[in-house]
């Protein structure tokens, strides 16, 4: 059974009362108000994370990243030992002993109930990870979509939140349907001005020879916890790693690509836009056991 765990005060400036830090609520039971600004405009932030053997992987990184997010949309910055604590709550709640069993949780910060200030909504919902086995060995189908605007987006219109993992994901769910139209399983963002960027819900690595590369989360792109595990174990075996803007054209010269997120981990691309891509094995299954034994 998944498990809730409400926030009572997610950020340093929400009014505490005289509530629990963080409460265990029934699954079933509603928690969020019809007036949340979460609900009716997706004003709020989210991380998901994954556990496993019981540790929050990238935990840190995390919660940097809910900062960065919260301080884009001028939300109150959240109280990170707050949400530390909630999520260890909820892995205890949700009790599970098999050490082998993944678990992902999302958390979650809204700017409020709309006319009631420093009324930030926080919380935590975990379960168990279904089984992305096909994905992380077979691979994937992707095609690419444009993103419609350019790579400098996030320098020259700050006001559109790039960089931001924002609630307002109806646009990265809409491009997973539209990939479903075309036969594939996910989408890696185009910009109009020849770049690529990342997936819906993940970051883009490619390897070129012996060189890694994934597109420089400064233009456009979420700086994904994944990929930078990835490349830190990519720097354990020696390879060469680097952040640089990619050209949707190179993507033809790469010998392999993954997309890579924290609950999926990497799953390689096997065909892209219709065109087969080999896919590498061996070094799959390497990188997501490494993905899956990071420690933090
Ligand atoms: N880019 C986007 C837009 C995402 O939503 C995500 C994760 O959901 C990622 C990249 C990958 O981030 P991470 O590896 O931290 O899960």
């Amino acid at each position: 059974m998944p498990v809730v765990v409400t926030i009572a005060r997610p950020s340093v400036a929400s009014d505490f009362s005289d509530a629990r830090a963080f409460e265990i609520v029934p699954f079933d039971q509603p928690i969020v108000d019809a007036m949340n600004l979460g609900i009716t405009r997706g004003d709020g932030i989210f991380e998901t994370i994954g556990i496993v053997n019981g540790i929050v992987q990238d935990e840190e990184a995390h919660l940097r990243r809910f900062a960065r997010s919260a301080t884009i949309l001028e939300l109150p910055i959240p109280d990170p030992s707050a949400y530390r604590a909630a999520v260890a709550a909820g892995i205890a709640a949700l009790g599970v002993t098999d050490p082998t069993t993944e678990v992902y949780c999302k958390y979650v910060l809204t700017r409020g109930i709309e006319g009631r200030p420093l009324s930030p909504t926080g919380y935590a919902f975990l379960d168990v990870n279904p089984s992305w086995d096909r994905e992380r060995t077979t691979g994937i189908g992707v095609v690419t979509l444009s993103r419609g605007y350019a790579l400098d987006i996030a320098q020259t219109s700050p006001w559109l939140l790039q960089g931001a993992k924002t609630l307002s994901y109806a646009v990265n769910r809409a491009v997973l349907r539209e990939a479903a139209r075309r036969g594939a399983d996910d989408v890696l963002f185009t910009t109009t001005d020849g770049y690529v960027l990342e997936g819906p819900t993940s970051s883009l690595l490619l390897r070129f020879d012996d060189s890694y590369v994934t597109p420089t989360p400064e233009l456009g792109v979420l700086h994904g916890t994944a990929q930078y595990g990835a490349f830190n174990y990519l720097a354990s075996i020696g390879a060469s790693t680097s952040y640089r803007p990619v050209l949707i054209s190179e993507l033809m010269d790469a010998d392999a690509l993954w997309m890579t997120n924290s609950q999926r981990l990497a799953a390689p691309v096997h065909t892209l836009d219709g065109r087969s891509i080999p896919v590498d094995t061996e070094f799959t299954a390497a990188l997501n056991a490494a993905l899956l034994a990071r420690t933090e």
